[in-house]
């Protein structure tokens, strides 16, 4: 079936008693037995909930996985994912990866729980050397954030496997239905729902996904005995966010790709991060491995922070706010607003300069989003020509 048939039907099943189309919301943290040691498949809401599986098996089953937690946000999937490893493991990391991402391995660090190094995965050879005996996991966010770096999957797997570790990567940029990271090798799949899955910026929620069923059983037990599962309302509306996620990419892509090339032919602009675009460095791998090129635009002015700022004051449409992956357009300058909480070293490492935006492209008509940033960047400084 192709996923967007799938998803139409998601959760469909789920109610026994009267077969609502629409799966109920199981608001309840208990069941009843029907006699000791006898339940209808539930006793805790921690440990399950038909609402939570409903969301859970949708997601597992996109992804080609043996089976998905659902938790309250993408820093408690990452959260309860480190937390499968023992203590002392060493993890190698996209040194450009979510800067919650990087402040959660430094503070379990910190605590001696484990030993991380960040690498620019984007050259296999760096993996290569950053490999110890004691790696057990390597991390990989692709596109990366806020600059959209590919990373090769296919390179970074036959690395791991040969190195025997495990390969997990945050899939939140691009959904199952634009990469499917288990088919390329990948053994874990962790996503903040808040994005692109749920959609509608209304819920913050993640998901870990295992590819296989040793995996699943130890990410099941984790999740439940970490308790940062999510609610059943907030996985009723992540659920009914993903029905519409086909439709949704499909005018985010077209959106995002009219304003990168917009962005590309003005004179006030420096630079241009889209994989979409054939000028970009992982573009060839980017067509390879996704099945799309996503809804997140960056890119530099000329002029510096100064220039950036006023162009973030200036957009009417494009909200200036963080997050990503809604139906409204957003607009953000990540060096103090998203990537605010990575140390100064770490960010010029990963190449974010003062005079960077990044764009979530909405689903709104294409002419109007041009029209915005065309009036923001009126006034944005233009270099005299040499
Ligand atoms: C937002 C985000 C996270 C964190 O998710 P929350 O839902 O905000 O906790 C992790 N990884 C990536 C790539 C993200 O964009």
């Amino acid at each position: 079936m192709n996923p967007s048939t799938r998803l139409t039907l998601a959760g469909q099943q789920t109610d026994r008693c009267y077969n609502s189309i629409v799966p109920p919301i199981y608001q309840t943290a208990n069941y009843r037995f029907e006699a000791p040691g006898v339940t209808k498949g539930y006793d805790y809401s921690r440990s399950g909930n038909p609402t939570r599986r409903a969301l859970e098996e949708t997601l597992a089953e996109l992804e080609g996985g043996h089976g998905a937690v659902a938790l309250t946000s993408g820093m408690a999937a990452i959260a309860t994912t480190l937390s499968l490893f023992d203590a002392g493991a060493h993890f190698i990391c996209a040194h450009d990866c979510y800067g919650g991402t990087e402040r959660l391995f430094l503070h379990f660090q910190r605590q001696g729980k484990l030993r991380v190094s960040f690498v620019d995965l984007t050259r296999p050879e760096a993996l290569r050397q950053a490999l110890r005996p004691d790696t057990c996991a390597v991390w990989v966010e692709t596109p990366s954030n806020p600059l959209l770096r590919i990373i090769d999957l296919d390179a970074v797997a036959a690395l791991t496997r040969e190195a025997g570790v495990v390969l997990i990567v945050d899939n939140t940029f691009l959904s199952p239905l634009l990469q499917q990271p288990l088919s390329l090798g990948a053994d874990l799949v962790v996503y903040s729902t808040t994005k692109y899955i749920n959609g509608h910026s209304d819920v913050v929620g993640g998901a870990v996904i295992a590819g296989a069923a040793d995996w699943n059983e130890r990410v099941q037990f984790t999740a439940n005995a970490m308790g940062a599962i999510a609610g059943p309302f907030d996985c009723w509306l992540v659920l009914r966010g993903l029905k519409t996620l086909p439709l949704r990419l499909r005018q985010h892509e077209a959106n995002a790709h009219a304003v990168a090339h917009f962005l590309a032919a003005h004179p006030a602009v420096r630079a241009v991060y889209y994989p979409g675009l054939p000028s970009h460095p992982g573009h060839a791998v980017a067509r390879r491995q996704q099945r799309g090129f996503g809804g997140m635009v960056s890119f530099a002015v000329h002029g510096g922070e100064a220039a950036a700022h006023e162009v973030l004051r200036r957009t009417r449409i494009f909200a200036p706010a963080e997050s990503l992956g809604g139906v409204e357009s957003l607009i953000e300058h990540p060096a103090t607003m998203s990537h605010a909480s990575m140390r100064p070293t770490q960010r010029a490492a990963a190449g974010i300069t003062d005079d960077l935006l990044r764009l979530s492209v909405g689903v709104e008509t294409e002419e109007d989003l041009l029209a915005d940033l065309r009036a923001a960047l009126e006034r944005a400084p233009v270099p005299a020509a040499p």
